[in-house]
């Protein structure tokens, strides 16, 4: 972990400000994330690709509260989207649709139009019936709906089976040996601009030869394609780099990353689009919870907070490990083996299972790391209970931007049938 989430005279600090006022300010849970570790990695990603220069589309569904969109549209980001509901968010904080690129196997009527008329980058297109209906949707609008095809390589990286997109089996892409024909059609179609060749493998990836096969087997197609009469100016390889969760972890460093595609693109003229989600944000959050009961069960000691699975789904979802230490500091002189548990119905609430954890007592804050991605975007109402507040810090200024969820607004859009 960086020096935006520290530890100073035992005491749990996101960059100047101390995780236990912000718990007293808001609430708990809540979810709090570091401006300047959010830039900190777009620039990372810049320095490292800086003798390729790609077009950087950070992928809103990892995190798409508007203050974290606004610090990636202030950096002149580019932006991933998968709906609609995602576009609206980029040109609420001023993103420029042209720097957009939009993903996702179920655009709808609807949503082809909505980005057509922002005038995107690009569609991701997932299927043949897919770019039959942006075709169409381009022609009622008079326009050229600009396209690359979303690419199965066929790959499939050591990563949790969910988040594994690029194999054979998968409801995403094309199968790379059908993509020529694809293409081929797609570039007869009146409404349809060849614009480029897409993929994305899958999430938390550690192994850089994954990455390596995708863009060479990406660029292998582009050069077939070339001989063929169509050209594309763009290779979107998609997200996928992996963080650590653990402190043994040790993902490839950008660096490392970037050396992966210039290696295969220096001498191009193919403009590379990165789509980076989890190694934008995950680690720029953490996720603050207080802890309600201790319990001693019969043969498991058991640490009751109250943030469940509805607040950070991933452990129970992908059996993910988040490392959770007590806010006040971390003595493990009198450690036990504990589960810590949220409130919910469900033996799948957990938030770490069989770990050795420092006493603690009802009424103390711990710290959930690594909840920057995929955390509070992925959060419900199970069992009516209110999504949690989001804060960001900056320096010593800190601001709450999203509020506490009220049950009242939980309960706004039901109704009781007349019939009842
Ligand atoms: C989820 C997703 C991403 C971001 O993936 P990360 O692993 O968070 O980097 C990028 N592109 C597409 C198409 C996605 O579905």
């Amino acid at each position: 972990m960086t020096s935006d989430f520290e530890y100073i005279d035992g005491e749990l600090y996101v960059e100047k400000v101390p995780v236990k006022k912000i718990c007293e300010d808001f609430g708990t849970p809540v979810y709090i994330y570091s401006h300047n570790f959010i830039r900190s990695s777009f620039f990372e990603y810049k320095r490292a690709f800086r003798e390729i220069d790609p077009l950087i589309c950070y992928s809103v569904k990892a995190n798409s509260n508007l203050s974290v969109l606004k610090i990636f549209c202030s950096m002149d980001c580019g932006f991933d989207i998968v709906s609609s509901g995602e576009l609206q968010r980029v040109i609420k904080v001023g993103g420029n649709p042209s720097k957009v690129v939009f993903s996702g196997v179920g655009k709808t009527e609807e949503e082809i139009e909505t980005a057509l008329r922002s005038r995107i980058l690009f569609f991701n297109v997932e299927s043949e019936a897919e770019l039959r209906k942006i075709n169409e949707v381009a022609l009622r609008l008079e326009q050229k709906a600009p396209v690359a095809i979303r690419v199965n390589p066929d790959i499939n990286p050591d990563t949790h089976p969910y988040i594994s997109t690029g194999f054979e089996k998968s409801k995403f892409g094309i199968g790379i040996s059908k993509a020529m024909d694809v293409y081929k059609n797609a570039s007869l179609m009146k409404g349809i601009e060849v614009k480029g060749i897409d993929a994305h493998i899958g999430s938390q990836i550690f192994d850089l030869s994954s990455f390596s096969e995708s863009i060479s087997k990406l660029i292998y197609l582009a050069e077939n394609l070339s001989r063929h009469g169509i050209q594309v100016s763009y290779i979107d390889i998609g997200g996928g780099l992996g963080i650590s969760y653990e402190s043994e972890e040790k993902p490839p460093a950008k660096s490392e990353y970037a050396k992966v595609f210039e290696e295969y693109l220096r001498d191009t003229s193919y403009r590379l689009v990165l789509e980076p989600g989890r190694s934008m944000v995950g680690n720029a959050g953490i996720m603050a919870t207080r802890v309600l009961y201790i319990k001693d069960g019969t043969s498991k000691k058991f640490v009751i907070v109250d943030a469940a699975m509805n607040d950070l789904i991933r452990p129970a979802f992908y059996d993910s490990f988040h490392r959770i230490e007590p806010v006040r500091g971390i003595d493990l002189e009198s450690s036990d083996v504990v589960d810590i548990v949220g409130p919910i119905c469900e033996s799948g609430d957990f938030l770490a299972r069989d770990r050795n954890f420092p006493a603690v007592s009802s009424g103390e804050l711990l710290a959930v790391f690594s909840a920057g991605a995929y955390g509070f975007v992925m959060s419900s109402n199970y069992n009516t209970r209110p999504r949690a507040a989001e804060v960001l810090v900056s320096g010593d200024r800190y601001c709450e931007i999203r509020a506490r969820e009220t049950v009242e607004e939980m309960l706004k859009a039901e109704r009781i049938a007349e019939f009842l």
